[in-house]
């Protein structure tokens, strides 16, 4: 039978790929929630555009890895390392994630990022041109292209500019900030332009959607509809589209012996104790600092749970080439020291913290025995750690803390404790309430959120937005 073709265009290719000589390379599937939520879907014949994450200046390398690639239905992109710099170091990750993510950066960041602002927003436009020739290159007519990401919002514009027919999607990962926060930015109309380019434009939160709205209005000065943004009568369809897990993935792990004899271990070794986890990027957004802050401040008032509670802290070292984050890994060191020193004895610490990645059945064991789960993010587009930690829960039915601020709290807001994670008195009393919950309770409240999982899968949120995408098409060629 006929399948539609689905280009899905994001900043990184789903694998990572090393080299192994002159023309040879491995090639490695990264499962994160993007890759599972498409590979599950079964309707379209999807391919990935992208950029492998490698540095590869000879032709004879580009060559071998673009073979190698074609037979999991990759396509590279090829970025040099000054392109790399300025555009995914610079542009991306210091001044967009922090600016969506309403984090400041220090002043001398500040003026130091202002001075070269202009080229790496210029970085930014060449790789998004970049990206837009190679999906043209292999774009056929009925194709759909799906954008992904803060790295491509430029992309839209650049797609339409090739071929004004093609069916161009773009969905933001992260939490799009109140226009108040975008008009910040130098190149804020630009960047809104070029989005607006695709006919439907995607996020994770009504509030997200809303907020790109206004920022639309009150700086393009465009109509906001309750489809969309009007610009002489186009419209660009916005809409929010939760993404979700694949859940079965998680609850079929669960069953797996390896993982029954990870999870019998588990609950040896932490017999005496109830068991709170947190797993999260090492990254400024997710409130480490802050969770721990009220971790300690519940051991200081609740001597009774100071031999009685742990919490382990999967902390995944990410962008640590950055001085900000080196900054922030020292901090959180300091803090666990200072928490371990103050509550530990010489048999046991009370702060469990890695440094490091679990792989996925290590995971899911560490999810399944956990009594309560603790999110504090700042800010967070979704947050899928909350979502994986319920699908894992369904014989524990542990407690979720949950930020107010990931995007999580809108649909998992009704089973989890829902706290401001700046206020640490909040969070250390929301502690004492989950460990001291009656099972009755958390059994309500568990599966509420069960539910929701499970039935607001990644394979779902991928078919419905590229649902929308064509019906988004057909109706503006009504339109017309
Ligand atoms: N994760 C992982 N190994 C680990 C810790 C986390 O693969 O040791 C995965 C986790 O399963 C989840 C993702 O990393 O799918 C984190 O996604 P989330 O949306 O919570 O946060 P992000 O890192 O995207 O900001």
């Amino acid at each position: 039978p006929f399948k539609q073709r689905l280009l899905v265009v994001a900043n990184r290719l789903p694998v990572s790929a090393i080299r192994r000589g002159e023309e040879s390379w491995s090639l490695e599937i990264s499962a994160g929630g993007l890759v599972s939520a498409l590979l599950g879907v079964k309707e379209f014949e999807a391919r990935w555009i992208g950029w492998a994450g490698v540095n590869v200046p000879d032709e004879a390398g580009q060559k071998a890895l673009t073979k190698a690639l074609a037979e999991k239905r990759c396509i590279p992109v090829f970025l040099d390392e000054e392109l790399v710099h300025q555009y995914y170091n610079g542009y991306c990750n210091n001044i967009l994630w922090p600016l969506f993510h309403y984090l400041g950066l220090p002043q001398e960041d500040r003026l130091a990022t202002t001075r070269s602002f202009q080229s790496q927003f210029a970085a930014y436009k060449k790789a998004n041109q970049m990206f837009a020739s190679v999906v043209n290159e292999h774009y056929e007519e009925g194709d759909v292209v799906w954008c992904h990401d803060y790295h491509l919002m430029f992309l839209p514009q650049c797609l339409k500019e090739y071929d004004s027919k093609m069916k161009v999607g773009w969905f933001l990962h992260t939490p799009f900030p109140s226009s108040e926060i975008h008009r910040t930015l130098p190149s804020r109309s630009e960047l809104l332009r070029a989005v607006l380019a695709a006919d439907l434009v995607g996020f994770h939160t009504y509030d997200y959607a809303r907020h790109f709205v206004s920022a639309c209005t009150r700086i393009l000065g465009l109509e906001g509809t309750p489809e969309g943004v009007e610009d002489h009568g186009r419209l660009t369809r916005v809409a929010a589209f939760p993404i979700g897990i694949d859940s079965d993935r998680f609850i079929r792990a669960l069953e797996l012996p390896q993982v029954q004899e990870h999870i019998r271990e588990l609950k040896e070794r932490f017999s005496e104790r109830k068991v709170m986890l947190g797993v999260d990027r090492l990254d400024m957004i997710k409130g480490i600092p802050q969770k721990l802050l009220a971790f300690e401040k519940f051991l200081e008032e609740n001597a009774y749970w100071r031999d009685k509670v742990v919490l382990l802290q999967i902390a995944v070292p990410t962008r640590t080439d950055v001085a900000e984050y080196q900054k922030l890994t020292s901090q959180v060191h300091e803090i666990v020291g200072r928490i371990n020193g103050r509550f530990g004895s010489l048999s046991a610490v009370p702060i469990h913290h890695l440094d490091r990645s679990l792989d996925f059945h290590a995971l899911c064991a560490l999810y399944a025995v956990t009594d309560v789960a603790l999110v504090t993010s700042l800010r967070d587009g979704m947050n899928l750690v909350s979502y994986e930690f319920v699908a894992c829960q369904d014989s524990k039915k542990g407690v979720l803390i949950l930020s107010e601020f990931a995007g999580a709290a809108q649909s998992l807001g009704a089973g989890a404790l829902l706290v401001n994670p700046w206020n640490i008195t909040e969070v250390a009393s929301s502690i004492g309430q989950a460990l001291n919950m009656r099972a009755d309770e958390r059994e309500k409240r568990h599966d509420h959120n069960f539910y929701h999982v499970t039935t607001h899968t990644a394979q779902e949120w991928a078919e419905t937005f590229v649902s929308e995408l064509n019906d988004t098409v057909v109706e503006a060629q009504q339109r017309i």
